[in-house]
């Protein structure tokens, strides 16, 4: 373990360690060759993580949450990453948007999301606005005192069907010194209303099993008090948690990486060619070496986007930096594993193959690299008007 603990986070990683020795561990060669999570197995890992504290570890405590701290979240973000989401996603961390619901969106949203009751899912991207979220097509009209929503969107994930979809809709536009600008809001759709499709889309070979869901929405109509946040307002309301969100695929890519260069670093050790181990020779013991080096600066990111949160000092660059160097820094890593590993490296036999093919990913969701690249260079350029 790169990173430093005190004697709490110590206990709780001990928990959270014996959790995924217990639940997610044995399963992932099956999940992975099926691509399926049984649904008997998701619900042992969700009644498992309930037992353990960790369902909803997240959320603050007023609401029936775990209430850990960043840091403490932090760790166990840290340490899902080394197994695949299609697992840990059924120990749920609700999105924390859900925290913006007032009134009996509380009761009907947030707090059977924090028992377990209910599932949600966050759909921003559609078929033709990936990273030009804004280029979105949903829309939602008034008509009265409903809504009438209609569009798709695509590539939506979660570990089993939802119960109820956060969905982002134009609702308008607004005149800014840029030009026009789509007014995005937020509603909670929920799963089974008319005119509302929800179904499984196409199967990534990243996190196999890991589920995404392809939704169409044809003139549905919502009642009052289901817009989340205000109406305009969506982005602000999702802002507030996809910087965080960023930092987590941080630590996530952080633990994945940790267990990547262990099994790099043991084959190197073992595997003997021209009669010595070939972690003797320095084309693979540098591999390993800036591998180790790169793991510890991307843990300090973390911490240092953690401890700036915690200040209120977090800025969308810093979420976009731990994003972008993580990410790059794991499949980097990842790719000099299956290297190191030369023709067993791409064996079935292995499980480095699967964390390679599950790497991939992390560059592309939450925003693509060269997105946060983007986001990083805006915030240089901007302050001199450029
Ligand atoms: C398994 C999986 C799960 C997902 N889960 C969710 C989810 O739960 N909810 C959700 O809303 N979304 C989800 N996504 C969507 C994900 O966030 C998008 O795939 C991602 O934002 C990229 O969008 P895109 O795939 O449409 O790629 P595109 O936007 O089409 O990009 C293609 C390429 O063009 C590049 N590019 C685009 N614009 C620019 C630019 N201005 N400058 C430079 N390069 C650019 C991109 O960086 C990329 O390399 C998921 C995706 C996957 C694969």
């Amino acid at each position: 373990m790169t990173i430093m603990m005190d004697h709490e986070e110590e206990l709780l990683l001990s928990t959270v360690k014996s959790f995924m020795e217990e639940n997610f561990y044995p399963h992932e060669e099956m999940v992975d060759r099926t691509g399926e999570v049984p649904e008997e197995l998701g619900r042992q890992i969700e009644a498992r993580a309930k037992e353990v504290g960790l369902y909803a570890c997240n959320l603050p405590e007023e609401v029936g949450g775990g209430g850990l701290s960043l840091s403490a979240q932090r760790l166990i973000e840290r340490e899902y990453g080394k197994t695949s989401h299609a697992l840990h996603s059924w120990a749920a961390r609700p999105t924390e948007i859900l925290l913006a619901c007032e009134g009996d969106q509380r009761d009907e949203y947030l707090l059977p999301c924090v028992r377990g009751e209910k599932r949600e899912l966050f759909a921003l991207t559609e078929p033709e606005a990936g990273s030009d979220a804004m280029g979105m097509r949903s829309n939602a009209v008034r008509d009265g005192d409903d809504w009438i929503l209609n569009g798709s969107k695509h590539f939506i994930s979660g570990p089993c069907m939802p119960d109820f979809a956060i969905v982002f809709a134009a609702t308008g536009e607004d005149e800014t010194p840029r030009g026009k600008r789509k007014r995005v809001t937020a509603f909670l759709v929920d799963v089974g209303l008319p005119g509302f499709d929800c179904r499984e889309g196409t199967k990534s070979v990243s996190y196999r099993g890991y589920k995404t869901y392809q939704l169409s929405f044809d003139n549905v109509r919502l009642g009052p008090g289901k817009i989340l946040g205000e109406e305009g307002r969506g982005f602000e309301v999702a802002n507030q948690w996809l910087g965080m969100g960023r930092i987590w695929v941080g630590a996530s890519c952080c633990g994945k990486a940790e267990r990547i260069l262990e099994m790099a670093t043991e084959w190197a050790a073992n595997r003997k060619q021209f009669g010595k181990p070939i972690g003797q020779f320095q084309a693979t013991g540098f591999r390993l070496a800036n591998g180790a080096m790169n793991l510890r600066a991307a843990d300090l990111m973390v911490s240092d986007a953690v401890a700036r949160h915690e200040r209120g000092q977090m800025a969308d660059q810093d979420a976009a930096m731990v994003k972008v160097f993580c990410s790059e820094m794991l499949c980097q890593l990842a790719d000099d594993a299956v290297q190191i590993h030369g023709g067993m490296g791409l064996m079935e036999e292995l499980p480095i193959q699967r964390l390679w093919r599950d790497s991939r990913l992390e560059r592309i969701w939450d925003g693509t690299s060269e997105i946060q690249r983007h986001i990083i260079t805006r915030s240089m350029l901007r302050p001199l008007g450029a």
